[in-house]
């Protein structure tokens, strides 16, 4: 596993939700490394063409990688619903798209409307899926995974987040990821789990060192 000893890294994605959850789960202000998002390239989105986590997350960062020089994280993640054979899974940002956009109110429902009598033991049980990829300038590249359980619930409640939050209950909370405090779903989401692996792996000397 590759330390990261570089001073800069660029975050590459144009969802500002997911922008400010991955800088906050980065950048605690200790590490004095310069975070950037490929928004401040005016880097275009690559097509995501990939059909699972990693290979999305692998073209948005080698993307960026290509076209900054510099160290480059992405996240591709989604969510899975028993009931639906994990669908939308790897496509759950497609389940959104409209012909005026990204619309998430009409992706929620569209999910709720296709678990209606669904009969399998669990139909609602869900869980948000993240997997980062970090790529060197080398094009050297390491792969986390993070996961968080839990249950869908309707109608979506919370005005907080992002994409999915309204009608997604973690795991031992009676909330939303909507209703939490966004600071709070940002230590125990997916993203949380899989930068923590990230952070473990290959951040822990560069702080040492930083110190
Ligand atoms: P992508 O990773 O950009 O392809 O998009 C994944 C999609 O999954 C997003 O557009 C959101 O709809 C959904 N998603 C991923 N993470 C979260 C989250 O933390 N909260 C709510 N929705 C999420």
């Amino acid at each position: 596993m590759r330390k990261f000893n570089e001073k800069s890294i660029v975050l590459a994605t144009h969802n500002m939700g997911k922008f400010e959850e991955m800088k906050k789960l980065l950048d605690d202000g200790t590490r004095g490394i310069s975070v950037y998002s490929s928004n401040e390239f005016e880097i275009d989105e690559p097509e995501e063409l990939g059909h699972t986590y990693i290979e999305n997350a692998r073209i948005k960062a080698r993307y960026s990688a290509e076209k900054t020089g510099l160290a480059c994280l992405s996240d591709d993640s989604g969510i899975e619903v028993d009931g639906l054979n994990g669908a939308p899974g790897v496509y759950t940002a497609d389940w959104a798209e409209t012909k005026n956009g990204r619309n998430f109110e009409k992706a929620m429902k569209k999910v709720w409307d296709a678990l209606d009598g669904k009969e399998v033991p669990f139909p609602r049980k869900a869980r948000f899926v993240c997997t980062l990829v970090l790529v060197w300038p080398d094009k050297h590249e390491e792969v986390f995974e993070g996961k968080a359980n839990g249950t869908l619930t309707w109608p979506g409640r919370g005005l907080n987040g992002h994409g999915f939050d309204p009608i997604f209950i973690p795991r031992s909370y009676k909330i939303t990821y909507g209703e939490m405090d966004r600071w709070e779903k940002n230590r125990i989401s997916h993203r949380a789990v899989a930068f923590q692996k990230m952070i473990n792996k290959c951040f822990k000397d560069h702080e040492k060192s930083a110190n």
